[in-house]
């Protein structure tokens, strides 16, 4: 029999498992239960799909998304998997032609919907009953939980897997799942004692980039002229905004379509397989596009308008560089904004909901307004540890300089303290510019502070007012009028008791380029040459080859077959398949430029990134409480990131005291060490609760376990 090793090598291309790809695929194979929990790009599919390769019947794989279920069958079918899908998209007599494949034992993997397909549950079983059923994989497993954000009542249907067919393993997949979903699909899917794995949720290969919203247009349209090969995706908070903005940058050449549910379905769908294909480069979309897209190429996400909270902003940038290549995620945020966003958390007599997404959005502007590294942030949002600096987002890329900004500070708060408090921005900037518009009462031009800031423009006041509210100097009221108010701290600036201290960016470094350098006029004569292929195979170019495996091409310069077979993406049927053309035009492309193979240079192997410094496997409890020991924590910290209780974490931990990996002296003072020894010369290490009975409340049992287990350690 084959190892998954082997059939990852063989039949997919691809050298090495990633994230925990191969304990996952271990745990499938010892039919035990599983779940998944991976980002969006990790490699989910493999974990079901090479378990479905070595059992001897049918993996049957749920998924909610219908328009993928081809692409993804289409894909296995080009690597010589034999999978098919069975979903309302196909007529009855296709649907009866999968069915008799599957009862001649013909297909090894079937995609299903759990949709209109069955009528009821006892159809949906008599279907099962009869067939050699291997494994369960459910793709989008957060579709079972009301709490996830796409909640599908067909999923709970899935609770009657366990119960008929208590001996077949599930794997649960998803790439988005807070803690109440994910208990939730561990209950309804009622899995048995389940493996579970969690990767690291750090999309490395994403750069994160908030700019000022202020002049964002010229900022985007110079960013798309720089990445005229790229596709992308720029969201808008409303459907007439997509609208008009594809319109702008078509009229400016550039190649983009509109996107969101108001558009006849005829035209989203025409628009969505155009992006897909590549032939639209650029889809301006509200949030309604995104669901159910696959393309693995999508090298740039803007957002122009504010996210409304962290959960979605990571979920759209997270549809850029699912193939691992660099790839941009640009906001541009204002204040202006937030105020305007947060009159839609206010939803109708429910208070708490309308306060939870007022505080989400509070978040979302923090991040924002951070003036720490964005990845930490937002890592730290959901409950990772990250070091102070990624190096590819813009704090981190950006030189601040300090400067004293107390008389800038003056000169504002001076302005809103003249005008009674009673304006917003805009006003008080052109009061402060000297501005000879008619808004400005003609008292107000008496005003000592009027015209004392015309030495700076417009934008530049707008970001230090914007710097003075984040800094608490200034108030902006919420709700309909955002009117700039004092604060307790503007009063010391004002009576020259504080100095205010700003900072400014001075330089913006490029994100060092980890990638080698590729011959871009190959990489392009490639992509023409898969497109061409992929059309005439009927399928997204992507399930060809993804762009990794022709930029691996394009840097590499394989020159024989054996090199090709280096190249991840070409597995042994697509050596067959497509090896001879793609080798014909780098070499071709060689000769001509003279150039040499470059394979030996693939080892250490580009893609082989260093792991995120927590990529934690939470699947053993102990070993991440150790780890955060390792990192510094204290046991109260541990127990209060963690959500357990102080003596559990000392038990954790004290497991390592007997492996020798943690020295008593690092949890027990030498104190009670001597009194806890001494307790247990007496009475023996049997009884835990009769020592702490002895030795009183001063110890804890965490104490206890940890110099029972050095005892042993020393004794051993
Ligand atoms: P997910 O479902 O987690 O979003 P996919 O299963 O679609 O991710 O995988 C994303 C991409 O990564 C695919 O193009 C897939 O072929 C590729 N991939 C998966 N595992 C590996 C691996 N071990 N080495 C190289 N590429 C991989
Ligand atoms: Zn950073």
């Amino acid at each position: 029999m084959k190892t998954p090793l082997e059939i990852l090598n063989k039949q997919f291309g691809f050298n090495e498992f990633r994230f925990h790809q191969d304990q996952i695929i271990e745990s499938v194979l010892a039919k035990k239960d599983t779940a998944v929990l991976m980002p969006t790009g990790g490699g989910k599919s493999l974990c079901y799909q090479i378990p479905a390769l070595l059992f001897d019947g049918l993996t049957i794989v749920i998924s909610p998304l219908i328009a993928l279920m081809k692409d993804q069958v289409d894909g296995l079918r080009l690597n010589g998997v034999a999978a098919s899908f069975l979903n309302s998209t196909l007529s009855v007599n296709e649907q009866a032609e999968v069915m008799s494949d599957i009862r001649n034992q013909q297909i090894k993997i079937l995609y299903i919907a759990p949709e209109k397909i069955f009528i009821n549950e006892q159809q949906f079983l008599n279907f099962l009953k009869p067939l050699n059923i291997s494994l369960f994989a459910i793709d989008e497993a957060h579709c079972i939980s009301h709490w996830g954000h796409d909640f599908r009542p067909e999923y709970l249907q899935l609770a009657v897997l366990k119960k008929h067919f208590p001996d077949v393993p599930i794997i649960a997949l998803t790439a988005t799942a807070d803690e109440l979903t994910r208990k939730d699909i561990l209950e309804k899917l009622k899995l048995q004692s389940p493996k579970i794995f969690i990767s690291s949720f750090n999309r490395e290969n994403i750069h994160y980039y908030v700019e000022s919203k202020q002049n964002w247009f010229p900022y985007l349209v110079d960013y798309l002229k720089k990445h005229k090969e790229d596709s992308g995706i720029i969201y808008r908070l409303t459907r007439a905004s997509t609208e008009s903005l594809a319109v702008d940058l078509s009229e400016l050449g550039f190649s983009a379509k509109p996107y969101h549910a108001g558009l006849e379905k005829q035209t989203r769908d025409l628009h969505q397989e155009l992006f897909i294909k590549d032939k639209v480069k650029i889809i301006v979309a509200t949030i309604a596009f995104g669901l159910g897209i696959d393309k693995s190429n999508v090298r740039f996400v803007f957002h122009v308008d504010l996210p409304k909270n962290i959960e979605s902003y990571y979920q759209e940038t997270g549809r850029a560089g699912r193939d691992g290549i660099k790839s941009d995620a640009i906001l541009f945020y204002s204040r202006g904004d937030l105020v305007k966003l947060k009159k839609f958390c206010e939803i109708e007599n429910n208070p708490a909901q309308s306060k939870i997404m007022l505080e989400k959005l509070n978040k979302m502007a923090r991040f924002c307004e951070t003036q720490t590294c964005r990845r930490k942030f937002m890592m730290n949002y959901f409950g990772e540890e990250y070091p102070n600096y990624c190096g590819s987002c813009d704090v981190c890329l950006s030189k601040y300089e300090k400067f004293d900004g107390t008389i800038v500070a003056q000169k504002a708060l001076s302005a809103v303290a003249r005008l009674d408090q009673r304006y917003g921005v805009n006003f008080v900037i052109d009061f402060l510019r000297g501005s000879k518009s008619e808004k400005i009462l003609p008292w107000q031009t008496k005003l000592k502070t009027y015209g004392v800031g015309s030495d700076k423009s417009k934008d530049e006041w707008r970001q230090y007012l914007n710097d003075f509210i984040v800094m608490g100097y200034l108030l902006q009221e919420e709700g309909q009028y955002p009117i700039l108010k004092l604060t307790e701290k503007s009063r010391a600036v004002l009576k020259g008791e504080e100095t205010v201290i700003l900072v400014k960016t001075v330089t913006r470094k490029e994100a060092e380029h980890k990638e080698q350098p590729y011959e871009i006029e190959l990489f392009s004569h490639l992509k023409n040459l898969r497109n061409h292929l992929a059309e005439e195979a009927r399928v997204p170019a992507y399930i060809i080859f993804s762009d990794t495996t022709l930029l691996e091409l394009a840097t590499y310069l394989p020159q024989d077959f054996s090199e090709l077979a280096k190249i991840s993406g070409f597995g042994e049927i697509k050596l067959q398949r497509y090896g001879k053309v793609f080798l014909d035009e780098v070499v071709d492309y060689c000769r001509k430029s003279d150039l040499p193979s470059r394979v030996m240079n693939k080892f250490p192997k580009r893609l082989r990134k260093p792991r995120s410094p927590r990529a934690s496997e939470r699947t053993d409890t102990k070993l991440e409480s150790f780890e955060l020991f390792r990192s510094g924590k204290s046991v109260t910290e541990i127990a209060a990131i963690r959500n357990l209780t102080t003596s559990t974490i000392e038990n954790h931990l004290a497991h390592y005291i007997e492996t020798g990996e943690i020295g008593i002296n690092e949890l027990v003072t030498p104190e009670k060490i001597g009194q806890i020894e001494k307790a247990i010369q007496l009475h023996g290490d049997l009884l835990p609760g009769l020592l702490k009975n002895e030795l009183g409340e001063n110890i804890s049992y965490g104490e206890i376990r940890a110099v029972i287990n050095y005892l042993k350690l020393k004794n051993a």
